[in-house]
């Protein structure tokens, strides 16, 4: 490799720019690019912990046919031979690919031109559908085209920035890391977080609406309502520049009766409602920002249109420092939408029932066929595998058994299917034990090609290392599928560059400014411009030539170039809670985890941010329920159980439940809270209703509780609740279970032991009062250690973690572990909340009390926190405003 090469972070749609430098000791330094206009050299907790996912271990590294390893041809003629038999048989319908906001936008091109151009059929969708499509549906209603007018410049340059359905400061930390700077520098930013939950990203809010869960369409009606009632309204611009104004403000005014009807709805007080409604009114430059909040929701695509109507009606877009602004969940999810990866689009934006655009594409690919009706979308696609209708499915660099909703029935769905065939770049995922057919692709580092961030700038991934074992491109195991198939020609790429090309082609073939998406002015890159190509937004037609901002000239994508207004009525879930399941259950996302831990697991310090998959709940719940902080709980659903670790907090709402997306079988007993989630999706966008499922929660009171720790993976036999996190030279388990074997001893020698010498064991046993306690040295070195006791808090954990360091242990250390305490003052730092410097919840705290800091820079001096990538700022606030309350008395 070069000595810096400069490539992207593979996480999130803020899509940060990346150098990787190889030093001198052969180690890869990871670190922000100073000069990609996303970051600006800032990277958060997961992104500077990239060198740190790079190893082989789990990697598949050859083409495997029913777990047998098997080259590269066998495996591609197999899966080539085995989907034409399919389609032979049943048609094109009957099979599909399930791609990812993971893959390249070269990887997605050539997989959306398979399926929809020589296959025939539209059933390619993508895990995008999970986290956008209803910012797609509402853009597209609005626009239409898939189009975000917005620029990141825009939210340092307006002067009201409202978040809505977005935890930035975990989710899109260095989006949320310039917000916060933009504060900094400008006082008068005004920011209102709406939300039901007290996130981090409260901690820069002037005003935090905690509405009700799912009550944001009527929260914005109401506002539509009352610009039109403060004649706040800008006339001129809706006559210019808009269709059906009337329509909106009629159903707005209907559902929206008065301010009081709307903060009744909403939950908040009159006085939140109209200081925002003010707010908004009165403020000329406002971006309103929404993310995974919005669009997971089987009304999602209205809450969006209702967030759009506020702009079209005050004329808030195309100009700098306004706009709605959806942020993307991954960091492909826009390029993906750029070729087409959704079963309900083309490819360019263009659209399936658009007889002239599918008549377009067919000449502009040669295929011998175009899909003319819309493929199954996500949720839809797995029913219809469970129901056999498809019979060959292709997953390409996503995880379905764990990521979507109602996932036992994806599981099923998985079992039932004839073929299934996964390329990744992770041996064994939930969903790969379902495969018959696994393509080794190339892992982050070693792929190649273009991403779409949240702003529409297209950036160059660069390889930085070779491909590990026989993995390959995505991009090239698709082509080579297709020539399979009997489509050489087309699909006879000499490289990634080519595959641009005729993407950039395609945006711009008969275009004329009568679509958003045409990076025509990148077509004819040479392979030199390709691999030095610097981020740009789209559109570019002119090489080298961007466009921050859309809709400057108020020209939008409908047949009669205005906006349209869209009326939203009433909007309600689905599925309501009731008295057997009386909660709301909400899933997201937590700050050093990435989807399904496949790639920040393997991090031991981003796994110490938090270790169990968890239910935050509300303290007033926790009393109503019988539940207390850090006590297993059960919860339960119309699709499923799960046991998970309690947190108790008031920044929860009553009434909700906030419980994480990452775990999977591989980490946790719990397999996924995706098994949870009820299947109901949006009408239109097709997205899943993650954020609303009735619940019920319950304590789980099992007859023993424990950990281990170990530098050996164990199975944690016996366990009815388990979760595993990765420590630095151990992996760390809490167990729990309702079954005691006779003799503990027995066990931990069966679970622990492996044919070794020099073998050592420290043990204490309390039978009458169910206490074990185990240490097996090997050499004198601590190689594991098992606590069990009839309640959860044992002995801190970190005092005996940091035994795993030493060489040997001492009399001292011996009887510690025999003791169940440490020796010394050590304390439990508690988990981790700054990452860079491993610095626990518990120090903080300790240091703020003792020390009386009362500033994040005073802690960062103290103890270093936040003093890096700086994602922890909002907890160490958080820390700090704690200090701060008074001491609960009583
Ligand atoms: Fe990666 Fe973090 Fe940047 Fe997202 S904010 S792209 S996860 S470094």
């Amino acid at each position: 490799m070069k000595d810096v090469v400069k490539t992207t972070c593979p996480y999130c749609g803020v899509g940060c720019g990346v150098e990787v430098t190889r030093l001198e000791d052969g180690q890869l330094k990871v670190a922000g690019d100073k000069a990609h206009p996303a970051n600006l050299g800032r990277l958060c907790s997961k992104g500077s912990a990239l060198s740190e996912t790079l190893d082989l271990d789990g990697r598949l590294l050859h083409p495997v046919i029913n777990g047998r390893q098997v080259d590269w041809n066998t495996a591609l003629e197999t899966v080539a031979d085995r989907f034409k038999a399919v389609i032979d048989q049943y048609g094109p319908e009957a099979v599909a690919f399930y791609v990812s906001g993971q893959l390249l936008t070269e990887d997605y091109y050539v997989a959306n031109k398979l399926m929809k151009g020589f296959i025939g059929s539209a059933n390619i969708d993508t895990n995008s559908r999970l986290c956008m499509s209803s910012a797609v549906a509402g853009h597209t209603r609005a626009f239409g085209a898939d189009a975000v007018p917005c620029s990141y410049e825009d939210l340092e340059r307006a002067q009201l920035l409202v978040i809505t359905g977005s935890n930035t400061a975990w989710c899109h930390p260095v989006v949320y890391q310039r917000i916060a700077l933009a504060k900094k520098n400008n006082p008068d930013l005004k920011i209102v977080l709406i939300d039901p939950r007290k996130t981090a990203t409260a901690g820069i809010a002037d005003l935090h609406l905690p509405i009700k869960p799912g009550s944001d369409p009527l929260l914005f009606n109401g506002l539509l309502a009352y610009l039109a009632e403060q004649d706040e309204i800008n006339k001129a611009f809706i006559a210019r520049a808009t269709n059906d104004f009337d329509d909106a403000l009629v159903a707005a005014r209907r559902v929206a009766g008065s301010l009081a009807v709307v903060a009744e709805g909403c939950g908040l007080s009159l006085s939140q409602l109209e200081e925002f409604y003010r707010l908004f009114s009165r403020t000329e430059r406002v971006v309103t920002l929404f993310s995974q909040g919005i669009n997971q929701s089987s009304y999602g695509t209205d809450k969006v249109n209702a967030i759009i109507n506020c702009h079209l009606a005050t004329g808030r877009i195309g100009r700098p420092g306004m706009g709605p602004f959806s942020i993307t969940g991954q960091p492909n999810a826009m390029g993906g939408r750029e070729v087409g990866g959704l079963a309900t689009q083309l490819a360019a934006h263009m659209h399936l029932h658009d007889d002239a655009h599918r008549a377009l594409v067919q000449r502009f690919w040669s295929s011998p066929v175009i899909a003319d009706k819309p493929g199954y979308k996500a949720v839809d696609l797995f029913r219809a595998m469970e129901q056999g209708k498809v019979k060959a499915v292709w997953i390409m660099a996503t995880n379905p058994a764990v990521s979507l909703p109602d996932a036992n029935q994806v599981r099923q769905a998985l079992a039932n299917c004839e073929l299934v065939v996964v390329s990744d770049c992770v041996a064994r995922t939930d969903t790969s034990q379902y495969a018959d057919i696994l393509l080794p692709a190339q892992g982050w580092g070693e792929k190649d090609g273009t991403v779409t961030n949240s702003e529409r700038c297209i950036s160059h991934q660069r390889a930085f290392l070779e491909s590990a074992g026989e993995a390959k491109p995505d991009w090239w195991i698709v082509c080579e599928v297709a020539k399979r198939l009997g489509f050489k020609e087309s699909f006879d790429y000499p490289d990634v560059a080519s595959i641009f090309r005729e993407h950039a082609r395609l945006s711009g073939e008969d275009n004329n400014g009568s679509r958003d998406f045409d990076i025509s002015g990148l077509a004819e890159l040479s392979d030199d411009e390709y691999e030095n190509l610097v981020p740009v937004q789209w559109p570019v037609k002119v090489a080298g030539q961007g466009t921050e901002r859309l809709f400057t000239d108020e020209k939008f994508y409908t047949p009669n170039g205005k906006a349209n207004f869209i009326a939203v009525g009433k909007c309600r879930p689905v599925n309501a809670p009731d008295k057997d399941y009386p909660l709301v259950l909400n899933s997201g996302r937590v700050r050093d985890h990435w989807h399904t831990m496949t790639r920040t697991a393997k991090s031991a310090r981003l796994s110490s941010h938090i270790l169990e998959p968890f239910a935050e709940i509300h303290s007033n719940d926790a009393v109503t329920y019988g539940i207390n902080d850090q006590s297993l709980v059960t919860l339960s659903t119309q699709w499923g159980v799960a046991i998970v670790r309690a947190r108790v907090t008031v920044d929860q709402q009553a009434g909700s439940v906030f419980s994480p997306i990452h775990w999977n079988e591989q980490y946790s007993s719990l397999k996924t809270i995706d098994a949870l989630i009820n299947p109901e999706v949006d009408a239109l966008s097709g997205q899943p209703e993650f954020k609303h499922t009735p619940v019920s929660i319950a304590p789980y009171k099992p007859q023993w509780h424990g950990f281990v720790l170990s530098r050996r993976k164990i199975t944690p036999e016996l366990a009815s609740y388990w979760s595993m996190a990765k420590g630095n030279g151990y992996w760390r388990y809490e167990v729990a279970g309702d079954v005691a074997p006779e003799d503990w001893a027995v066990r931990a020698r069966t679970v622990l032991c492996a044919d070794q010498s020099g073998v050592e064991w420290i043990e204490y046993k309390d039978a009458a009062d169910g206490r074990y306690r185990a240490a097996r040295l090997v050499n004198g070195q601590l190689e594991s250690c098992w606590f069990i006791g009839p309640e959860y808090t044992l002995p801190p954990r970190d005092w005996l973690v940091s035994l795993f360091a030493e060489q040997t242990l001492d009399d001292r250390q011996r009887q510690s572990i025999l003791l169940g305490k440490p020796m010394d003052k050590s304390k439990d730092q508690g988990e981790t909340v700054c990452a860079c410097f491993s610095v626990g919840i518990n120090t903080i705290r300790a240091a703020i009390e003792e020390k009386g800091l009362t500033t994040v820079e005073q802690i960062g001096q103290c103890l270093k926190a936040g003093t890096n990538c700086g994602s922890c700022v909002p907890e160490l606030t958080r820390l700090l405003e704690e200090a701060e309350q008074p001491a609960m008395t009583g």
